[in-house]
């Protein structure tokens, strides 16, 4: 579903990403470990589309992410909550999507309901939203057109405990459900109860990779 094939960044002499291979299975959540400065966001944006490679490749769906006709509707981005639209309300914001998507109107609404927005936050503009909420809004967005893929980097920054338990169970539903996501974290703790698998990233290398059990057993 997503295919990472020796992906390769170097910003000068600088290797923010070097060599990373690893492949993601529908049914699964892969948790995309390691510290910041690591490389995970770069590595992400790369399988987007967004940052192109010094060597190496990346498929979603068995192609690269800049193929996909309606991305919107197969693969869900969640990379930088960044106050985009900050004049608009979050219910357009969504809206928006839901169009450039192709989804009907009404499930802009639903998703809002469905990531914990209220009415009266939906009603707010953006550029006010704290960052849980960015991240909430910008799930929405992801999710919006029903895609089979996940691609979340650090969703869980900002959310308060609370927030962090619930994505969990709306991403362990969503893969259950037979989707695929690949979710980064700089703390084993956010992603280790949703995960199934884990690809732990160090100064741009692939450090590790397996099941936690895997992990656990390596030397
Ligand atoms: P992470 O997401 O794991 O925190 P990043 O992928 O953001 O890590 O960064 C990996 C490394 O690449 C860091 O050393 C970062 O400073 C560097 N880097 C990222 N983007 C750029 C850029 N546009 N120009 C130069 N260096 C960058
Ligand atoms: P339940 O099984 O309790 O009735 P749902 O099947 O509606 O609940 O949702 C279970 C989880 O699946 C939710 O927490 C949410 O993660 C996710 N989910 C539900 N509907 C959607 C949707 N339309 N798009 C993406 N994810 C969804």
């Amino acid at each position: 579903m997503i295919d990472v094939d020796r992906l390769t960044k170097r910003y000068g002499d600088v290797a923010a990403v070097r060599d990373v291979t690893f492949r993601c299975e529908p049914g699964t959540v892969t948790g995309f470990l390691g510290p910041n400065g690591a490389g995970k966001s770069t590595t992400m944006r790369m399988i987007c589309g967004l940052t192109p490679p010094s060597s190496g490749s990346a498929t979603v769906r068995g192609v690269p992410y800049r193929r996909i006709a309606n991305p919107g509707r197969h693969v869900g981005v969640l990379l930088d909550p960044a106050a985009q639209h900050a004049g608009r309300t979050g219910r357009e914001v969504l809206a928006l999507t839901a169009q450039v998507t192709g989804m009907p109107k009404e499930r802009a609404g639903e998703l809002l309901a469905l990531v914990g927005l209220s009415e009266k936050a939906a009603g707010r503009r953006v550029g006010g939203y704290s960052l849980g909420m960015r991240q909430r809004l910008g799930l929405a967005q992801a999710l919006v057109g029903d895609p089979a893929v996940l691609i979340l980097d650090e969703p869980a920054n900002g959310l308060d405990p609370e927030g962090i338990h619930w994505m969990r169970g709306l991403l362990r539903g969503f893969a259950d459900r037979g989707g695929t996501v690949l979710l980064s974290s700089h703390l084993l703790l956010e992603v280790e109860a949703v995960a199934d698998r884990f690809v732990v990233i160090a100064g741009g290398r692939v450090a590790a990779r397996g099941t936690k059990q895997e992990l656990l057993a390596a030397p």
